[in-house]
């Protein structure tokens, strides 16, 4: 009997513990790596952010919106075949905070994440298992949603290129201090605003002069999930 109570333990245990492990702002702080993602896109600014990762042998994650990657097919399947990592931003970039059709929100979460990962499958052939929600959004319905479709729900440690009364300078040193081991960084290339794409070389030739190593997202919460299971 107090073996099966102890089984049982374990395995609630266990099942909290995966429960937890849904979302991520952040990877490890162990280990001196941060990673880049671009939301939104593929928009105005992808072919020159393309250019300045290549130039800097960096990979980045790419959270696609499915509304974008359908007028743009040829820049996913590009993104993709530069080994960047490809990952979910639903497909209408719904706001689910002001969601207010309570009965059928599930479905339209659901909707909206399986419409992205069809899309950017029928591109390139890849699935995704990387979500963020427009916003932000995490509410009790958006983890339950991820889980069912196997997902990772990733939201950023810092981000600030939406400001615009931000000069380049300003967000380069922005951008900078939030450097921490495990930061993932927001930017977005759908914007009009060129300033992200203008600081990117230097960002990344100054945070690689701290030490720093790029990696995925994706790269990143694995070595995460591997550090904290051993
Ligand atoms: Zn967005």
């Amino acid at each position: 009997m107090k073996k099966i109570v102890f089984i049982l333990l374990l395995l609630v245990i266990t099942t909290s513990l995966y429960a937890e492990q849904t979302f991520f702002t952040r990877g490890s702080l162990n280990i001196k790596e941060v990673a880049l993602s671009f939301d939104d896109g593929p928009g105005l600014n992808t072919k020159d952010i393309l250019k300045v990762l290549d130039k800097k042998d960096v990979k980045a994650t790419f959270f696609l919106l499915g509304s974008s990657a359908a007028k743009r097919p040829k820049l996913v399947k590009e993104i993709y075949s530069k080994g960047h990592e490809l990952a979910n931003h639903t497909y209408n970039h719904m706001n689910f905070f002001r969601y207010d059709e309570e009965n059928n929100k599930k479905e339209k979460i659901k909707e909206e994440i399986l419409q992205c990962q069809d899309l950017i499958k029928d591109i390139t052939g890849f699935r995704t298992k990387l979500v963020r929600f427009p916003h932000g959004y995490l509410k009790d319905d958006a983890i339950e949603i991820a889980r069912e479709t196997n997902y990772k729900i990733i939201n950023w440690t810092f981000g600030i290129d939406w400001e615009r009364d931000l000069s380049q300078e300003e967000m380069f040193d922005l951008y900078v201090e939030n450097a921490k081991p495990g930061t993932i960084f927001l930017m977005h290339d759908l914007l009009k605003n060129t300033t992200i794409t203008k600081m990117l070389p230097e960002f990344i030739d100054k945070l690689k002069s701290k030490g720093y190593k790029f990696v995925t997202v994706g790269e990143m919460i694995n070595k995460r999930l591997s550090e904290e299971n051993l």
